[in-house]
């Protein structure tokens, strides 16, 4: 075999999860398109996109798979998280409603996965400063206790989007090669 036919062929689930209306799609949409919905509906959200990476010179496939809107009714099927190997939890820093859902979500998550899935708590919407509700300082004190990585993102100006997903998938090539 030559070079590149020996390279391995890594494909990774990776779940978004969080509150109703805090951005995932619009996270996905970012970082696998480089789009942004201004009035996204939360039914424009496809089952999952998959994405190629660099990750140190190894061309890794991102599988990423958002909620197309099931959250809203609190049962995000067990069919959704089952390979999961990565996890991104959103919630928006200006609606302290969705911060106080993490333990929700992540309990969801350790129920229905393993408990060494990778996992970056995201507060998204880091645009809105005037509107902020949750200080970066809770979301990162929340993260440190929880063992998860930390970000601060918004997909409306791209901040930390690309930072986000490369963390985790970089993360799960880390542990997994
Ligand atoms: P989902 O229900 O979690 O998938 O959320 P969506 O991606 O559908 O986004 C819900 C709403 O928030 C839409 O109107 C988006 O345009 C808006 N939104 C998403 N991300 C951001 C962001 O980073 N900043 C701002 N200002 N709005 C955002
Ligand atoms: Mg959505």
């Amino acid at each position: 075999f030559t070079e590149e036919q020996q390279t391995e062929d890594y494909l990774f689930k990776i779940v978004l999860i969080g509150d109703s209306s805090v951005g995932k799609s619009n996270l996905l949409a970012r970082f696998a398109r480089n789009e942004f919905y201004p009035n996204s509906k939360s039914t424009i959200g496809v089952e999952f996109q998959t994405q190629k990476m660099d990750i140190d010179g190894k061309e890794v496939k991102a599988q990423i798979w958002d909620t197309a809107g099931q959250e809203r009714f609190r049962a995000v099927t067990s069919a959704y998280y089952r390979g999961a190997v990565g996890a991104l939890i959103v919630y928006d820093i200006s609606r302290r409603q969705t911060f106080e859902s993490i333990g929700r979500w992540l309990n969801e998550l350790h129920s229905h996965s393993d408990m060494n899935v990778v996992t970056i708590l995201l507060g998204n919407k880091s645009d809105l400063k005037d509107a902020r509700e949750v200080p970066t300082t809770e979301g990162k004190a929340l993260a440190e206790a929880q063992n998860l990585f930390f970000m601060e993102t918004s997909a409306l100006d791209s901040t930390n989007v690309n930072a986000a997903f490369q963390t985790v998938v970089k993360e799960i090539y880390n542990i997994l090669s």
